[in-house]
């Protein structure tokens, strides 16, 4: 089994949900998008009217699902969770809007992926709380109009720079998540060690942290294997040598990067020299898509310094090098 931000067999989905923090207050980090998020509904909650729409961005797996969970729950309002890929026609989201409730929070996962006729049905819902609904063909078309009641938009996207203006611009807040410090995602094991009835030692959370990758999806899969692996040793106390011999044996390495991570830099190093090369054929390069590359891999890449954005290109950043135990030629350019 790979271990990756976006894994999602039934099992570890279960797992996921049951970990996910209920309320502000037990979420992790992101000071600056919780105090501001806190604001919003504080307010919402004083006028008596629903929230504002909001967006979140940032890699997947730092919590953006949860918190659009507990924006619901700190309304006290229903929660709809449907996803950009889901909405392919303006049909489609026309029947979840005219099933909202009055004040239901609707969530949009990966709302830069729907379709266009859908994203200019958004604009009017979520501006005037009406959508036009057509009825008919070419020139028999009639658009009725319905009114929705108000409810909460909260899109989620793995960048804003993905959507476009006129949709951004129709969301009150937008709140960009960043990776986690280690001594945050202590605290997320902590809290999941705790849920799961495990014993692990604090110098077993530190190095199971630093190999999450920034990412809090992550610390809960680690710790899920670095239970399986100690349930099969007869491990009752978990410490850090017990914790890295369980991870040393997924492909997470001592850093945190993943497979994917890893062969990104290494076709960066060994079929383009380092760079600069552009995006898209890094991709090809490594057989993914190039959203996949530029959301998932690379904005923890250049956080850790290892890959380096130019306007020419990608370029292996010195540390890279190092990593993967590669000699850097002499005309590398970082
Ligand atoms: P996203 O929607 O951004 O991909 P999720 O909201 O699904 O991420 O979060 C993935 C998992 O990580 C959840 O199961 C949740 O338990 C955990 N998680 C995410 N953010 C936090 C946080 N700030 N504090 C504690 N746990 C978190």
């Amino acid at each position: 089994e790979r271990v990756t931000a976006s894994g999602s067999e039934p099992e570890e989905r279960a797992i996921e949900a049951a970990l996910r923090p209920k309320n502000l207050h037990d979420f992790v980090g992101q000071q600056r998008v919780r105090g501001q998020l806190s604001l919003v509904l504080e307010a919402a909650r004083i006028r008596e009217r629903t929230a504002d729409h909001v967006l979140l961005s940032g890699p997947p797996g730092l919590g953006k699902t949860t918190l659009a969970m507990i924006i619901a729950g700190e309304m006290n309002a229903p929660l709809r969770i449907s996803s950009g890929p889901a909405i392919q026609h303006a049909g489609d989201l026309a029947a979840i809007l005219s099933s909202l409730t009055e004040g239901e929070v609707l969530f949009l996962d990966e709302i830069h992926r729907m379709s266009r006729p859908a994203e200019e049905m958004l604009y009017m819902a979520m501006e005037d709380f009406r959508v036009d609904i057509v009825v008919g063909k070419g020139a028999g078309a009639t658009a009725i109009p319905l009114a929705l009641p108000p409810f909460t938009l909260v899109g989620a996207t793995t960048r804003a720079g993905l959507l476009p203006g006129p949709l951004r611009d129709r969301f009150g807040f937008t709140g960009h998540l960043e990776f986690y410090s280690t001594d945050e995602l202590e605290l997320v094991l902590r809290r999941s060690a705790m849920l799961m009835d495990m014993r692990v030692s604090s110098a077993a959370f530190a190095e199971i942290a630093s190999r999450s990758r920034g990412t809090p999806r992550i610390s809960n899969r680690l710790l899920r294997r670095v239970r399986d692996w100690a349930l099969v040793h007869g491990t009752e106390q978990i410490d850090a040598r017990a914790a890295s011999a369980a991870l040393d044996m997924y492909e997470v390495d001592a850093r945190g990067l993943d497979r994917l991570d890893r062969s990104v830099l290494h076709a960066l190093c060994t079929k383009f020299g380092g760079g600069p090369v552009g995006l898209s054929t890094l991709a090809i390069a490594v057989g993914e898509e190039t959203e996949t590359v530029e959301t998932v891999a690379e904005p923890f890449l250049v956080r850790e310094g290892l890959l380096g954005r130019t306007p020419r290109g990608r370029i292996a950043m010195p540390a890279a090098w190092e990593h993967l135990g590669l000699a850097m030629p002499a005309d590398a350019i970082f």
